[in-house]
């Protein structure tokens, strides 16, 4: 075992690698493991016509050191591809580009394993002590960013396998839909971008495509000027000063801000829709069923695939030969952290409470910090499995480690005055 680094990163998604490229720019001692063999973002879901949703310019580094060499305008540069990048003027960078100024920015960082997933950490002796596939390792703080597990509704996920999946899992292997039933449960971007892309025949041509959402409706993302200030660093100060069930009624209440569908996916999928059933005259080839719920499935070859609207309780039947679960994900507390549980202070949920600078609350020695990414959904808001503060944050996790204020994580009070924090104060 090497000697005890400043921090140790268990995962190496977007969140953990915005922490490493600020902390390598401070000489901070640390290293990150990831289970995957090499950098890798969301590789299931890389649907090649896919759009961000969030600016290029919300990068790892960008919003707290642009002058950092791993922005995503230094990538384009050393792509010699600014240029043409300008000229192509496009609304929103593709998925795919912004996977690869990842992979080319995980690339230059010299304190990234891969194939090494972390099987547990314990606390002994004042430190942290981390067993990975290639060994062990002690570290004074860790950080946590192994993201989110797929969400299986109903008894969906004993079905697993190649004919009902999550969408993560939609381009790991072959599909070929030509002819069959296809039902996809979900009515966010990734339920739309799926139906999208089955509708433009990239897995052949199916014979019926059932799209099922809980909502009302297929609902836009709200991406106007007063709701992005929900992802702004003085939203989120501003949203820790509320109580526990009132943070949890907003951040239900905000759903669409973060999980409603680019307006361009909705206005391609309704024209596709359109053209179908209208210029192509295939009228059964597309069912769009928003208000019902998943309550239950059944079968192998053919499933029973069995809903619930939520307005008139009417009870829906639909069989179908394949069943995509574009349907979200949850948190949870990974296997490695099972000896640490006990120690640390959970929600009701089974969740860590997190501190002003995404540390873990629990028993152990104050300068000895578990911070934890992508776990505060509501200690810091709805913000928090978006990559729009992923920079901030990792900036306010840099500071903690070195124990000043080397990144300016503050960006003024914003245009909104939220709420007064103390005593009511007279507005001038
Ligand atoms: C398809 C898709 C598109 C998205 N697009 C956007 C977008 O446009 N804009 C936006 O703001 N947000 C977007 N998001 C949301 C969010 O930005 C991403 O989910 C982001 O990848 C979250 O980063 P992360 O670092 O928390 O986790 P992840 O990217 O999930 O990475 C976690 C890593 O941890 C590793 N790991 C897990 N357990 C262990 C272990 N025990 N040991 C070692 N390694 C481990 C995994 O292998 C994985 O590589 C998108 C999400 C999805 C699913």
């Amino acid at each position: 075992m090497n000697a005890m680094l400043d921090l140790a990163g268990i995962g190496i998604g977007p969140f953990n690698l915005s922490i490493a490229a600020l902390a390598d720019r401070q000489r901070l001692d640390t290293r990150f493991y990831d289970a995957k063999p090499a950098f890798d973002w969301h590789p299931g879901m890389m649907l090649p016509e896919a759009s961000m949703q969030t600016s290029c310019l919300k990068d790892l580094v960008t919003p707290v050191d642009p002058t950092h060499p791993l922005t995503f305008l230094n990538y384009l540069v050393a792509h010699q591809r600014f240029y043409s990048f300008m000229n192509a003027d496009q609304a929103a960078v593709s998925r795919q580009e912004f996977g690869d100024y990842l992979r080319w920015a995980a690339g230059q960082l010299h304190s990234l394993r891969f194939g090494s997933r972390v099987r547990e950490v314990r606390f002994d002796n004042d430190r942290f002590r981390i067993r990975h596939d290639q060994g062990s390792q002690a570290a004074a703080n860790i950080c946590v960013g192994v993201g989110k597990q797929p969400f299986y509704p109903a008894n969906s996920g004993r079905h697993a396998g190649a004919r009902c999946f999550h969408a993560i899992d939609m381009q790991r292997a072959p599909r070929n839909l030509a002819g069959r039933r296809v039902t996809v449960i979900g009515g966010g971007q990734s339920g739309a971008e799926i139906v999208l892309h089955a509708l433009q025949g990239h897995w052949g041509s199916p014979a019926r495509i059932s799209w099922i959402s809980r909502r009302e409706n297929f609902l836009p993302l709200d991406e106007s000027p007063f709701t992005n200030e929900f992802f702004s660093p003085a939203y989120v100060d501003s949203f820790r000063q509320l109580s526990d069930c009132e943070r949890r009624r907003t951040v239900d209440s905000q759903k669409l801000a973060s999980d409603g569908i680019s307006i361009d996916t909705l206005r391609a999928l309704y024209q596709a829709i359109y053209r179908r059933v209208h210029v192509e005259g295939d009228a059964g080839a597309v069912a769009c069923l928003p208000g019902r719920e998943l309550t239950d499935l059944q079968g192998g070859g053919d499933f029973c695939v069995t809903t619930r609207h939520r307005q008139t309780g009417a009870t829906e039947v639909l069989h179908s030969d394949y069943v995509i679960l574009c349907t979200g994900f949850v948190s949870r507390l990974p296997d490695c952290l099972t000896p640490l549980a006990e120690r640390m202070t959970l929600d009701p949920a089974g969740l860590p409470k997190l501190g002003a600078h995404f540390e873990a609350r629990w028993d152990g020695p104050a300068e000895r910090r578990i911070f934890m990414v992508n776990a505060g959904r509501y200690s810091h808001g709805i913000a928090e499995p978006q990559l729009s503060l992923m920079a901030w944050r990792a900036a306010r996790v840099v500071n903690a480690l070195l124990g000043r204020r080397v990144y300016q994580a503050e960006d003024g009070p914003g245009l909104i005055d939220w709420h007064r924090a103390t005593a009511a104060r007279a507005v001038a």
